[in-house]
């Protein structure tokens, strides 16, 4: 699933692309946008601003009508200079919006909808998420007490779950923990407060760290860029995530996969950082990749 980080990214550059410019032409394959005379309405309408809310990208187009779209796992949004052969196959294609100086084309956007203001109001729930935490107006005590509002569920899921916080997906939920030195299989309920706030505060500051760079031209779908170790190396961008049985960056130990939440969802962490009952007070300091545990496994 594309993290929060990635939505927001493709926003940015979709608004910096077509934001003040006038469609000139619209293409889609998906039935609920197909229907009725929608894609000729779109034709002629100036795009006034995209916006990300959590794993949602709003499109808002002149006279109220908001294009909604959803990327679950595979999808994704492309900017193009009318003409440039595009990246993805045309058969993964669902969405084009052409405007005379950029088209951007939507791949296997598996849920998009026309709304009104009035109707994307309404339509409530899926769109209601928590606290974004790469919006300017995060909250953090609100996040930390939307976090300890469920103390029977596992921390892992509880960070994936977007009514809580918004905008982490599943490689940052493993590399969150790690970072605050937490079992991702924990229960909230063993959480100290000062775990809680730190939990918030590197789920804010990793999201934050990856959208620093980007431009227009850009495809937007950008996951193989993630980081969360600071390492300028290619091969050591994380600490657990897709690491299974290769050695902790911090202390050697291998990495341990396991699926959790109703979604089976994998899960990494490092056994010795991560203890699953943790002592009150521990680890409170940054992991620091320990040199010569970048690549080798561990020897037994
Ligand atoms: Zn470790």
């Amino acid at each position: 699933m594309p993290e929060g980080d990635t939505i927001f990214r493709s926003a940015r550059a979709l608004d910096r692309a077509l934001a003040g410019r006038t469609v000139t032409r619209f293409e889609t394959v998906v039935a609920t946008l197909a229907r009725g005379d929608d894609q000729h309405q779109l034709t002629g309408r100036t795009v006034e601003r995209v916006e990300a809310r959590g794993k949602w990208l709003l499109i808002h187009f002149s006279g109220d009508l908001i294009l909604l779209t959803h990327m679950l796992m595979n999808g994704s949004w492309h900017i193009y200079r009318p003409g440039e052969a595009w990246r993805r196959a045309r058969r993964h294609m669902r969405l084009v919006i052409e405007t005379d100086e950029w088209h951007a084309v939507g791949f296997t956007v598996p849920i998009a909808e026309f709304h009104t203001a009035a109707s994307l109001a309404r339509r409530g729930g899926a769109v209601t998420i928590g606290p974004d935490l790469l919006d300017e107006e995060f909250n953090e005590q609100q996040a930390i007490a939307a976090v300890l509002e469920r103390p029977s569920e596992e921390i892992a899921v509880v960070l994936l779950n977007q009514h809580v916080l918004a905008g982490i997906g599943n490689v940052f939920k493993s590399e969150i923990c790690f970072a605050c030195g937490i079992h991702p299989f924990r229960r909230v309920s063993s959480l100290s407060r000062h775990e809680a706030e730190k939990l918030v505060e590197v789920a804010q500051r990793y999201l934050k760290m990856n959208v620093t760079e980007d431009s227009a031209e850009a495809p937007t779908e950008n996951a193989n860029a993630r980081r969360t170790t600071g390492s300028l190396d290619r091969s050591a961008r994380l600490w657990v995530y897709g690491r299974l049985g290769e050695a902790c960056r911090r202390c050697g130990a291998s990495i341990l996969m396991r699926r959790q939440g109703s979604e089976a969802r994998t899960t990494f962490w490092c056994p010795e950082c991560q203890p699953l009952n943790a002592p009150a007070g521990s680890q409170t300091t940054e992991p620091r990749a320990v040199e010569g545990w970048t690549r080798r496994p561990r020897a037994r």
